[in-house]
């Protein structure tokens, strides 16, 4: 008898806590909340963080901001035996490239890479904004804090960077203050055209665009709601996958959706207090964030936010009228969802940059039978692959098998035509890639 329970508890833990690992606890923890405080408290007293705004200043300005941000990811590689290799990576943008360029200016953005050990051109990126503003878009002089747009992304990313550079990965991972954001989303475009010149195969980035309040305009208060934007399919795409995905489906099953998925699905494993709303779009209604030049060149990306935003307190001169406090000045924020935010984005650059990479070619066949088949490219590094499937009203992935080291597998009795089906490849530490959507079809 006792020997049997004992069998038993040992079979119930692996089976209940074999798919966790104890590092991304750890990961969580690791997440100060003081630290980003002094961050974005660092970065608001820079006066005004303009994309056109002084650059000689070493106390006012984005160029005094920029020197700073990059100083601290240098301290953070200098405690960790160089573990990040640091650069300005610039881009001119010509005076006149649209209304809110009024000067030739070069936009400056930080980049730290933390090299994989296995697969150091894959790239995972998590990115948060420099730049800020007020009412007028084009006031480079007078205050603008923007002490939650965008210095909370801005310091998540940089403590995510000291969290995440005490670990090593077998992907690379990027942590970038990118900057012209609110004047065009230059600093994006410019990193996403880099990374393509550089030939980086980029697995993702993480858009962290106001990540510190917690009470909205329409008074709701909630320290655990946040929001993962993601277009359903990419603008890349061909006419033809255009033409497949009308008779064999994939219409909200697009790379960046994967991707927003699987941030849903381990924050719901590892910070279960938390509630990730997955919202199907690219961003809010017509308004725009540092993700989208990424998706305009083909790569996967989402935008990581609060849930409840507070319009008084975004893009707004700093003045008290009709008894309301306008400005986005630092006593909004709140650090501690910041903090949990950050270890959002931690958990998942860590998970991402542990996993094998995803299978390229996924092929699914079983018109007219009981079953649907499976077939995928091997990659390397991977022990097994899971596959995934769900309602085709679900917006998460609810069913899964893991099927071993084989390329190929038929689920006997899930009639094709009633889900939607998925592949992961499963590394030997247990931590998984993003989910493929077949992107071939099996024709018997
Ligand atoms: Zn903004």
């Amino acid at each position: 008898m006792k020997t049997f329970l004992y069998a038993f508890f040992i079979y119930a833990y692996t089976t209940m806590y074999a798919q966790t690992d104890t590092k991304i606890y750890d990961i969580i923890d690791a997440v100060s909340a003081n630290r980003i405080e002094t961050n974005i408290t660092k970065l608001a007293n820079f006066g005004t963080r303009h994309t056109l705004s002084d650059t000689i200043s070493n106390t006012r300005g984005i160029g005094a901001a920029r020197r700073w941000i990059k100083s601290e990811f240098e301290a953070i590689a200098n405690n960790c035996n160089s573990c990040l290799d640091v650069f300005y990576q610039k881009n001119f943008v010509k005076k006149g490239t649209n209304n809110r360029i009024t000067k030739d200016v070069w936009v400056v953005n930080i980049v730290a890479v933390q090299k994989g050990t296995k697969y150091p051109n894959r790239y995972i990126i998590m990115s948060g904004d420099i730049d800020s503003r007020i009412s007028d878009a084009n006031n480079f002089t007078d205050d603008a804090p923007g002490a939650n747009d965008n210095a909370s992304g801005m310091a998540g990313t940089m403590e995510a960077a000291r969290v995440l550079s005490k670990y090593s990965f077998e992907n690379s991972i990027v942590y970038v203050g990118l900057s012209g954001e609110e004047q065009g989303l230059f600093g994006g475009k410019g990193l996403a055209d880099y990374a393509k010149e550089k030939g980086w195969d980029v697995i993702g980035i993480f858009n962290n665009d106001m990540i510190g309040n917690i009470k909205g305009v329409d008074g709701i208060i909630s320290n655990t709601d946040f929001r993962i934007f993601s277009e359903p399919t990419p603008p890349t795409e061909t006419e033809k996958q255009r033409t497949m995905r009308r008779f064999y489906g994939g219409e909200v099953d697009g790379i960046s959706r994967q991707l927003a998925r699987y941030v849903h699905t381990n924050v719901k494993t590892y910070m279960p207090e938390m509630n990730p709303m997955m919202i199907y779009r690219l961003d809010r209604f017509g308004r725009g964030g540092h993700h989208r030049p990424f998706n305009d060149v083909g790569f996967a990306g989402i935008r990581i936010m609060e849930a409840h935003e507070n319009y008084t307190q975004q893009h707004q001169d700093i003045r008290t009228e009709n008894g309301i406090e306008y400005g986005d000045v630092l006593k909004h924020v709140n650090f501690n969802y910041a903090a949990k935010l950050t270890a959002v984005n931690a958990i998942n650059l860590a998970a991402i940059a542990w996993a094998p990479p995803a299978p390229k070619k996924v092929a699914i066949g079983g018109i007219v039978e009981a079953s649907a088949k499976l077939k995928w490219t091997k990659v390397e590094g991977a022990e097994g692959y899971k596959i995934y499937w769900r309602d085709t009203t679900s917006p998460t992935w609810d069913h899964s098998r893991y099927v071993g080291d084989v390329d190929s597998f038929t689920l006997d009795g899930v009639v094709i035509d009633n889900f939607f089906f998925g592949i992961a490849a499963v590394g030997e530490n247990g931590h998984e890639s993003v989910v493929v959507f077949p992107n071939d079809i099996i024709k018997d």
